[in-house]
């Protein structure tokens, strides 16, 4: 099974027991999750933006208008360190100090460049599309050669991951367990509701199977 070399920078030191560096894991994580946090430095200053991701083989894809700060300091090659979190549950212990969450949570580091070919930055797009909802890039209109122009793509092969995962039930103190206090998970999902027809929609169109069906609905 590939994994990811621990290294100084992804080896997780605080409870490392919730580490996995195997790339099955971390790669379904990413898989999972609709957005993400890219974290990077100019001249001394940290920025934090979330924004749409999606995997490609062994690289992230992120997209965006000419001039995103975010993807022109990607496409310039400097460091990056991306985090994506999927939240599973509320942790509530008897004590307060012991509460928490349940998480499954990827940290990875990595440097992009631009995608300038035009037949590898559609499918680079259709990844994006494709992660977001499956079956949506068959369905919609596909980019024009000015939207494509209009449009910076980069990749940023994944250099060194790590995923944390919390699950189970709270872990309070020994004395606390006698206490007269409500304990356990309160579980969190991601939900889709119904679609919501655009006002503007012509007559007679019905909501497409892709959209009704959507694979990551829980419900
Ligand atoms: C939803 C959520 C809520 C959390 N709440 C808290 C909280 O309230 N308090 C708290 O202290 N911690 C919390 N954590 C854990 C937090 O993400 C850090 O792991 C922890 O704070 C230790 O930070 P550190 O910088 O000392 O990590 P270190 O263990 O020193 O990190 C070393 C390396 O391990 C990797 N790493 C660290 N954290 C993660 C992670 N979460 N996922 C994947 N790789 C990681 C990174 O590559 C990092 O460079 C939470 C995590 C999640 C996902």
């Amino acid at each position: 099974m590939p994994t990811f070399e621990k290294t100084p920078r992804n080896t997780v030191r605080q409870k490392s027991v919730r580490a996995q560096y195997d790339q099955a894991t971390i790669y379904r994580i990413i898989d999972e999750a609709l957005i993400c946090h890219v974290g990077f430095a100019e001249e001394g200053q940290p920025y934090v933006i979330p924004t749409n991701h999606a995997r490609l083989g062994d690289s992230l894809i992120f997209h965006g208008g000419t001039t995103s700060r975010l993807l022109n300091h990607i496409q310039s090659g400097a460091e990056i360190c991306v985090a994506i979190t999927l939240l599973d549950a509320l942790v509530l212990a008897r004590s307060v100090f012991s509460h928490s969450m349940n998480y499954r949570s990827v940290v990875l580091f990595g440097r992009g460049h631009l995608i300038t070919d035009d037949p590898e930055k559609m499918r680079a797009l259709e990844a994006l599309t494709e992660h977001l909802l499956p079956g949506r890039w068959s369905d919609a209109r596909r980019p024009t050669q000015k939207e494509l122009d209009a449009t910076t793509v980069v990749a940023v092969p994944i250099e060194s991951a790590s995923a944390k995962i919390r699950s189970g039930p709270p872990m309070d103190d020994a004395e606390d367990y006698r206490l007269p206090v409500w304990a356990g998970l309160l579980p969190i999902r991601q939900q889709f509701l119904d679609p919501v027809a655009d006002p503007k929609l012509r007559e007679g169109i019905s909501v497409p199977d892709h959209v009704l069906h959507y694979p990551k609905r829980t419900d």
